[in-house]
């Protein structure tokens, strides 16, 4: 290795191609502190402007990967496969499809985020759960995947630890937003997982880091190309978030609409066909997960096959026993003490809404973090009442807040006001999934 430092970053900057072992002899400095966080910080801006090559990103992953465990489930007698959203606002289908593809007989090992941004995290939302852990060590996860199917934890500090270095430098130097550097991030933690495929959910829309179906496309076809480089069976699915998924926002609550759709119930006066697109959306990502993991012949009979779990109600009660395993008791989720009706003042149908806003705004509520040490108020959020192209009348509930106190309400109100358009002509409803990119060995 004869570069410096410097002429690494000079490379990068000037758009040349840094080899395997520049990157290593980069980033394994980084996490040995040898790299100071000012180098580190020039190389990640420099590689938000000229980007990287593919191989570049390939290797990027690689390194990161192996600064850490890489968990080995080869032991196992049915296949890995996990599912990775790129984020959302009241994206809550972890909760319902690892429960069902565990019941078809595959294995579902899931290393999970908290809350980024205006989105909500899987960790964030089992925790909601009085007594559920995420943060098990690895022989608990081992036991649990092995004897459940499926277990949902933490990033440990063994699991790719040059990311968890790498993200808290980029979140303050503002280059988050870099496909190279989230397509290294997601798929090193993914690969570590041990897992033989990976099914993703590519956001786009209002609600989303890429606001556009062609941004998003860019970033799902790069994860692909990452995933297989590493010998991974990659599906991505291409889903709106033009509108948050479902009726509910928040921790405790999204994990009562999961279990409603679980259970088969009503929740809140909101019946299970107002909960179709969490549940089409939970569904097909299954069906996918299915066919990848050799669980089915195609991904419809795939879907077939969750729907049936689902339907059954065995998906429910593995739920249960996996929330039991990791210490959880659901019939303990706490509830709101205050709510607040905000009402429509006219009559029309719901055009559009800004769902980052709307993401926020649960923030604001205290369903996430505005700093890293917040504390998360469980039960705080938003119920949607109407979604694009419903009618709404006037006085009827556009939103409910739930909170523990009603502090933000005022605010929290004056916001949603402005993130819901309602005009007098009935919009075109958003198609949920809009694209899917396929491996071509089975598509
Ligand atoms: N999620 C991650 O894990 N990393 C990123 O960089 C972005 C989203």
């Amino acid at each position: 290795m004869s570069a410096t430092i410097v002429e690494i970053i000079k490379k990068t900057r000037a758009q040349e191609s840094l080899s395997k072992e520049e990157i290593s002899f980069l980033v394994e400095g980084f996490i040995r502190d040898e790299v100071p966080e000012y180098q580190m910080s020039a190389w990640l801006m420099s590689v938000f402007f000229q980007g990287l090559t593919s191989k570049e990103a390939a290797h990027l992953t690689e390194v990161m990967l192996h600064s850490g465990h890489v968990l080995d489930f080869s032991e196992l007698p049915a296949k890995k496969v996990d599912k990775h959203s790129t984020g959302g606002v009241g994206d809550k289908t972890s909760l319902i499809l690892a429960p069902i593809v565990a019941c078809a007989g595959l294995y579902v090992p899931m290393i999970s985020g908290r809350g980024l941004g205006h989105t909500g995290g899987t960790l964030d939302k089992l925790e909601s759960i009085p007594g559920f852990t995420t943060s098990i060590d690895e022989s608990r996860f081992r036991e649990i995947l092995s004897n459940l199917g499926s277990s949902l934890i933490g990033q440990t500090k063994d699991i790719c630890p040059a990311d968890k270095r790498i993200y808290a430098l980029r979140d303050v130097t503002a280059t988050v937003e870099s496909i190279p550097l989230i397509c290294a991030s997601i798929m090193s933690k993914k690969l570590a997982e041990g897992i033989d495929a990976l099914v993703l959910d590519v956001k786009f829309g209002s609600g989303a880091f890429m606001k556009t179906l062609k941004e998003a496309e860019v970033l799902a076809t790069s994860l692909i190309e990452i995933g297989r480089h590493h010998g991974k069976q990659v599906a991505a699915l291409l889903t709106s978030m033009e509108q948050p998924l479902g009726r509910f926002i928040g921790n405790s609550l999204e994990v009562e609409e999961c279990l409603a759709i679980l259970k088969g119930e009503s929740l809140y006066g909101v019946e299970l066909k107002d909960l179709q697109d969490t549940i089409e959306l939970s569904l097909e990502l299954s069906g996918h997960m299915l066919w990848l993991g050799s669980a089915s012949a195609s991904p419809e009979e795939g879907y077939q096959k969750a729907k049936e779990i689902l339907e059954s109600g065995a998906a429910y009660e593995k739920f249960l026993e996996i929330a039991r395993a990791q210490g959880g008791d659901v019939s303990q989720l706490p509830k709101a003490k205050v709510r607040h009706d905000i009402c429509a003042k006219s009559d029309g149908f719901m055009q559009s809404f800004d769902t980052e806003k709307i993401g926020m705004t649960s923030i604001l509520l205290g369903a996430g973090r505005k700093k890293q040490t917040d504390l998360i108020d469980p039960v705080a959020g938003i119920q949607i009442h109407h979604k694009i192209g419903d009618a709404v009348q006037k006085g009827a509930p556009l939103f409910t807040l739930f909170s523990s106190q009603d502090t933000a309400f005022e605010e929290a109100e004056i916001r949603l006001r402005s993130a819901a358009e309602i005009s007098l002509q009935k919009p075109p409803v958003p198609v949920l999934i809009r694209n899917k990119i396929l491996p071509p060995a089975k598509g």
